[in-house]
């Protein structure tokens, strides 16, 4: 039985990544990521105030393999800030690639909060960057509006969707995970430790049914 949220004022859905390059056919493409629109694009309509996420890299990011030569995608490097995961090119900066799916269809959103722009940091999180210290600015923006509670949904669950609700617990806001309404890339168990993770720091994954 899964209890019923009630959604107010102090309430905030982040939704995260909804790309061209996460979705099939993309340079980095979350399976069955497009599967997940229609329903945010239904959840979005619930709340009155939304903020949408964008991955949004240079040419020639830190992240991708290709920067890397001898590295394939997926492999690891140790950076500055510590472990990188390597990914294909991806959502470069005014591509195709790294525009809003198009058929997510929020025009309602208040904010499009852009992230991974500093060439040598990765940024999975809305709020801090990978290397953990460097502010996205979002944690400000949520608490000048007087927003409590972060319902987060998007691609992909074990990365940026996982880094953005662990930071928003510890910025102190209440992180709820929409699960149905995201997908996962899982390498090396990463679903299976974002659970984990998630129920260790209090997290909530809900069905969209909840709402
Ligand atoms: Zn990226």
């Amino acid at each position: 039985m899964t209890d019923k949220f009630t959604i107010g004022a102090q309430d905030i859905f982040l939704v995260v990544d909804i790309q061209n390059d996460f979705c099939p056919g993309g340079g980095l493409a979350v399976p069955r990521g497009d599967e997940v629109v229609p329903l945010i694009n239904n959840l979005a309509a619930k709340y009155a105030h939304v903020v949408l996420t964008q991955d949004w890299h240079p040419r020639g990011h830190l992240s991708f393999a290709s920067s890397h030569p001898g590295k394939q995608p997926y492999q690891t490097i140790e950076v500055a800030y510590g472990t990188q995961v390597l990914w294909p090119d991806h959502c470069v900066q005014g591509t195709e690639g790294a525009a809003f799916c198009k058929d997510l269809a929020i025009p309602h959103a208040e904010l499009v909060l852009r992230k991974g722009y500093h060439r040598e940091i990765d940024s999975y999180s809305a709020f801090y960057e990978n290397d953990r210290r460097t502010r996205t600015g979002l944690a400000g923006y949520l608490r000048e509006r007087g927003f409590r509670r972060v319902f987060l949904a998007g691609l992909a669950f074990d990365f940026c969707v996982r880094y953005s609700a662990e930071d928003a617990r510890r910025e102190g806001f209440e992180a709820i995970v929409i699960e149905d309404a995201c997908r996962s890339i899982d390498v090396d168990g990463s679903m299976t430790a974002t659970h984990e993770l998630f129920k260790t720091l209090g997290i909530r994954c809900i069905p969209a049914e909840a709402l």
